[in-house]
């Protein structure tokens, strides 16, 4: 792999692709950072070495060229807090302002570049512009894996100007090795946990899985679709009700590959979608008219959780329940405790990114497990068995 630590980056500038995509608050106050924190050691690598730093990054989806709620000058203080430096700010992510400012760029320095996403060349992969962004620095380096799934100027296009100086940083490299670790190097028993809205999303993840795992457990809302499929009663539980067969495939597919499937056997369910709805444990397959299954159910929490903590290398894709209401979190929670258990006890847990990382985030467990990925769609990607873009243009 084509990492940062191939070169010494002494009187360089290092144009660097991150992904500071991060939530803001109505103030613009940034309310979870660690997209940012994730591109320390690149950038401290870099700075240590001698060279400059060009940042550039997307945020948020402006729709109508540069617009104040999207610019990303509003996280140029808390990125110079986190260096222990002033960081420049470019108003334009080309143009001869973001040229001067690069080129008076001193060995230690950072400039920060404004959003890609104001100019709609950036979506397009626009070669033209991914020239005018090469021309601000000497080196190439992609660190946002978050966007590695998208063949975007400034993410794979642009690499092509740099056919002798583009590389992985820290972040990508990482993002790369544990995916890899769990795919072709996964310790036995593997058990992935599967859950979040829809098994549309997952189900070729879930397929390329199956030829690869011990156990397999199916939870959250894509688990109504296999009770129906069963001959369930769901009530209005989620359910995609043209992947029946789908789920019933899965179903066989697992015991033909002599795969344990695990799917829950109760269910939280209320009578609304709502934080104060009335709730009752039921049978999964036995859910009454008008109410609906929130979360996996006490005994289901108790059988997954002996399964994941008896592993030895988990990955975990999506919640058991609707964990952003206090009332449908327990399950997520108890499954989250049994990773930081097994964990403990020496096993590899690969948490992808998305939702699953924001449930480990809010039971302030992101430290406990030994990795969690920071790209939800292009991890699944690249699961999936995907060539990424952004890893394909380094890689050629
Ligand atoms: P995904 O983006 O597909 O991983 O799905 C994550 C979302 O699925 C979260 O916002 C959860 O609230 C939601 N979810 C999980 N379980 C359920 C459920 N039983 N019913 C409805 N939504 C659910």
């Amino acid at each position: 792999m084509k990492t940062i630590d191939q070169i010494k980056f002494a009187g360089k500038k290092a144009l660097i692709r991150v992904d500071f995509n991060v939530p803001l608050d109505e103030n613009f106050n940034i309310t979870d950072d660690n997209r940012m924190t994730a591109a320390l050691p690149t950038i401290n690598k870099i700075l240590k070495d001698g060279g400059s730093v060009i940042l550039m990054s997307h945020l948020g989806r402006p729709k109508d060229g540069p617009t104040d709620k999207y610019s990303l000058r509003h996280v140029v203080k808390h990125l110079s807090d986190l260096l222990g430096q002033q960081v420049e700010f470019a108003d334009d992510c080309i143009g001869e302002q973001a040229i001067e400012k690069a080129k008076a760029l001193q060995p230690g320095e950072v400039l920060l570049l404004e959003n890609l996403r104001f100019y709609k060349e950036e979506e397009k992969g626009d070669v033209a512009f991914a020239e005018k962004l090469s021309k601000l620095g000497d080196v190439y380096v992609n660190d946002a894996f978050g966007t590695a799934h998208r063949a975007h100027a400034s993410t794979a296009v642009i690499a092509q100007f740099f056919p002798d100086a583009k590389y992985f940083g820290y972040l990508m490299a990482a993002e790369l090795d544990n995916a890899e670790k769990v795919l072709n190097g996964a310790a036995k028993p593997f058990t992935a946990i599967m859950g979040g809205s829809k098994v549309s999303d997952k189900i070729l993840l879930i397929e390329r899985l199956l030829d690869k795992v011990d156990n397999l457990i199916i939870g959250g809302g894509m688990a109504y679709t296999f009770a129906k499929a069963d001959g369930g009663t769901i009530g209005k539980s989620l359910v995609e009700l043209d992947k029946l067969d789908l789920a019933t495939s899965i179903v066989q597919k697992a015991k033909e590959k002599g795969v344990k499937l695990y799917l829950p056997t109760d269910t939280v369910i209320a009578d609304a979608f709502a934080n104060d709805a009335n709730k009752e444990v039921a049978p999964t397959k036995a859910i009454k008219d008008d109410w609906m299954g929130l979360d996996i159910g006490p005994e289901t929490a108790r059988a997954f959780s002996k399964v994941v903590e008896e592993s030895k290398t988990i990955l975990w894709n999506g919640p058991m329940g609707v964990f952003e209401m206090e009332s449908f979190l327990v399950g997520t929670k108890a499954i989250a405790d049994a990773v930081v258990k097994a964990t403990e006890a020496g096993a590899f847990s690969l948490i992808g990114g998305g939702d699953s990382a924001a449930a480990v985030a809010k039971f302030g467990l992101t430290d406990e497990v030994s990795y969690v990925s920071t790209g939800g769609g292009a991890l699944l990607e690249y699961m999936e068995g995907k060539e990424l873009p952004g890893v394909k243009a380094i890689n050629e």
